[in-house]
Order: structure tokens, then sequence, then C-alpha cells
């Protein structure tokens, strides 16, 4: 086991903290799934509204991989299919039936599992939709079948703001988690590294055999998948590794043995805004609303994700397919008076420039108000500061934003962990994170 420690980052103090119990929620009515949340991914919808769907059935393909099939998390009617601008579809919903049908595969023993080869391995990882659960480093994108990664990385830590726990989601999974692991190892040529936060044990991967296990210390993001990566095999011309949850690695030791979907998540939902911060016991694609009905939504933004990094999405919209946590954050539209002359004793700032620097509040306030408006651009050296991979997010920001992507890739686009460190400290409110994945986004489309 190696350890490693981060020394750069920055433990973003807020209120709102899940509870580390896990409580069974209601079965929800709807459940979802957001197509264009997926990089790369040109959906060719497979179904329309109204029709009948099982669990675990094909809602979309990718148009130019029609062998990567998005599942259905539910089985029952399709109740919409939102579109957005330019006829891009948005999310779609599926109404649960009482009594769920599920579209069957072979169920394996464990041995007769361990015993598949490597295309035996893709070819039910692609049949039962889980392959999607698979992304590559860099850029985050689903992978290529027939590529071979250097490692797969398993992520078991989260440190993020109102951070959920890997350990609770684990919970009486050590033998999926297991096989899972030795399904994941056929894969790669390398080995399978497990991921895991000094001082958050998580048995199941602790006591998991057959992959090499690293340990993270330091503020966030130490427990950031993405930067991890960076620190145990940092990007390299034509390298790639693959990564996913240990929730995900779980499921698919799961369906070796079921033969069936796994539908089941434990979520997180913290933040400020939320009513009752704790993690529930819930499935994929549920909705906040059906977490959480009481936080209001006229006064809270909802953040599928970190409230850092994730994705803004409607109240009854649904978990995205890579979150295991919902983010409630006031909206904070209401002005204070004369607010530029308080002193801010419970305001986050990495800056030295309120109150809170004395009084250090446990649980500071944030709410979503960006406090000013955009300015220019001030070299304080602050991203630098934050910044826990090796590259210079100034030097970044402005070749990224004046269209140089050659220049961006020489500094280091493809390391970056999008944490969203660097959007939080701006102090001209400038949206690096917006940037940044626009020039990702670039670069993948240079690249097709
Ligand atoms: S450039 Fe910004 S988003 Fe990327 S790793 Fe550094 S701080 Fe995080």
């Amino acid at each position: 086991m190696s350890e490693i420690r981060m020394k750069r980052g920055w433990n973003v103090p807020l209120s709102g903290a899940p509870a580390e119990t896990v409580v069974d929620a209601a079965r929800p009515v709807t459940v979802s799934v957001r197509p264009n949340e997926f990089r790369l991914v040109k959906p060719r919808l497979l179904v329309k509204e109204g029709d009948r769907v099982s669990a675990g059935q094909p809602l979309f393909q990718d148009r130019e991989r029609a062998e990567v099939q998005f599942p259905s998390p539910g089985g029952g009617e399709v109740a919409e299919v939102r579109f957005g601008p330019r006829r891009v579809c948005e999310e779609i919903v599926i109404r649960l039936d009482a009594q769920e049908t599920w579209a069957e595969h072979r169920p394996h023993s464990p041995a007769d599992a361990r015993a598949l080869n490597r295309a035996q391995v893709v070819e039910m990882m692609l049949d039962s939709g889980l392959w999607t659960s698979l992304r590559r480093r860099p850029f985050s994108t689903i992978p290529d079948p027939t590529a071979t990664p250097a490692g797969i990385f398993v992520a078991g830590s989260d440190n993020s703001p109102l951070a959920a726990s890997p350990a609770l989601a684990m919970q009486g999974r050590d033998e999926d988690f297991q096989l899972g692991v030795d399904l994941l190892a056929k894969l790669t040529e390398g080995r399978v590294h497990v991921c895991l936060l000094k001082g958050k044990s998580v048995p199941a991967l602790v006591n998991a055999q057959n992959c090499e296990k690293h340990t993270f210390s330091g503020p966030y993001p130490a427990g950031l998948i993405e930067a991890q990566i960076h620190y145990v095999l940092p990007h390299k011309k034509g390298r790639e590794v693959w990564y996913l949850d240990c929730q995900d690695v779980a499921d698919l030791g799961e369906f070796a043995r079921t033969g069936r979907y796994p539908v089941n998540r434990v979520v997180a939902v913290g933040g400020e805004g939320a009513t009752s911060p704790q993690h529930y016991r819930t499935r994929r694609g549920v909705s906040c609303a059906h977490l959480d009905p009481k936080a209001s939504p006229a006064a809270n933004r909802f953040v599928s994700g970190s409230v850092l990094s994730g994705t803004q999405v409607r109240c009854d919209s649904g978990l995205g397919h890579y979150d295991a946590k919902f983010s409630v954050i006031p909206e904070g539209d209401d002005a204070d008076f004369v607010g530029w002359m308080l002193p801010g004793e419970d305001r986050v700032s990495r800056f030295r420039t309120f109150a809170s620097t004395l009084t250090r509040p446990q649980a500071p306030r944030m709410t979503a108000n960006l406090n000013g408006s955009v300015r220019a651009h001030i070299a304080t050296g602050i991203y630098e500061d934050v910044c826990a991979v090796d590259i210079l997010p100034a030097y970044l920001m402005r070749a990224l934003h004046v269209g140089d992507i050659e220049e961006a890739e020489s500094l280091g686009l493809e390391d970056c962990a999008e944490c969203g460190l660097c959007t939080f400290v701006c102090p001209s409110k400038i949206d690096f994170q917006g940037i940044i994945v626009r020039g990702i986004e670039s670069v993948l489309k240079e690249d097709e």
C-alpha cells in the first residue's frame, strides 16, 4: 500500500454536511437519466414517450458506438422525454410500475464469472450497460471497448465539500466488490488501483485482494479520483487509464452474480438548504425532490454532485450517473443592507478579507450568490496555491481564452482534475471551470 500526501488544495468549510447515517428512502415514483451528461456521447433514442421499459433495458445508445448503451434505472413507462435547445435530449423520465420487470441476463456463479476471459467481460459489461460506469483519463469520456488501459482506478474516497461516505455506501458489499475487482483486472494490462483517504476506512475496499491500494492525505482534492490518478499514473502521451466509483465495482460483481442491472444506490443529500442532510438508501436516477421534498426549489440551488464541480439540476431531475450526492445551496438572492460594510464573520473566503479569518466559524454560510460581477483578472497566485496538480491555472486559462488549444495542451490541460477550486477562489468571479470544460470539448471535437 502506498501513502501519498497532497500539499496543495483547500478544504472549503461548509455547513450542512450529511450525517453519517443511512436511512431507507421511500420508493420513488419516477427515476430518470440525463443523456447530455455523458461527454462526447451523441445519443440515439431507443424509446419514446408512452413506451414500456424494463429495468436495465437500453434507453439510448451512442450514435458513434452503437455498442455503448445506456440502461433504464427502472421498469415502467417512459413518462417524459425532455428536450432542450436545438432538440438536445436532456432527460428521460421513467414512471415506475408497482411490479417492475427486468431485462434478464445470464447469472454466473462467482467461480464461473472469474473464469470469463477479457472479451467475455467486455461483452457482459456492454450488454448490461455497466460499461458506461467506466471513464477514461484524460477528459473523462466513456472508453473505447477495444482499448486497453494502463490501469483501472477505483474511487473509494471523497473529501469534497459536503462529502458522501463511501464506507456507508459499501456496507455489506464486500463479496460483490471483490468479484467486481477480479473482473476489472481482466481488462487492464496493469493493475486495479483502489484509492482511499487516510483515516476514512472502507472495509470492503481495505480487505480487497488482486489490487493495489493507495492512501491519500491532504486537503481537497486529495479525495478526488482524477487528482489521485495524477499522482499514481500521471498523463503521458498515448497512455490512458480508466476509473470508476466503488459502488459501480460492486454493481459489476452483483450483475455478474444475478444477471440483473443493479439499480440501488446510497446517495447523500447535504448543504445548508437541505432540511435533512444525511445518506439515503435509494436507487439510481432518483430526484432530490423525492429525497428531500421540503427543500424549497425557489430558495435553493440543486446540484448533482459536488458544489464545486457538479451540475446544476432541477429539483425533480435525476441524480447524475456518476454522482453519489445532491448538494442543496441557498440561492442567496437577498442583498445584505450595506453588505460591503459587514465584517463577514460567517463568510467563506480563501483571502483574509473577512472577519471569519479571526472567528473561524465551524460551518460558515455559503450561497450561490457571486457577491459581485465578473471583473478583470488579477494575478494573485491564488490559483496556483490551491491547484493540486502540476499546472499553472492562470496561464492555462489565458491560452484557452484566446483559443490556443495547442498551448493549453502543453500547459497541462490533460492533467486538470476538474476540481473546481480555481473557480471558487477566483477574486475576479471568472468561471475557470467553464473555460476548462469548453477547452476540453474543443480538444475532443478536434480528435473526432
Ligand atoms: S486547474 Fe483548476 S480545476 Fe483544474 S485541477 Fe487546478 S484548480 Fe482544479
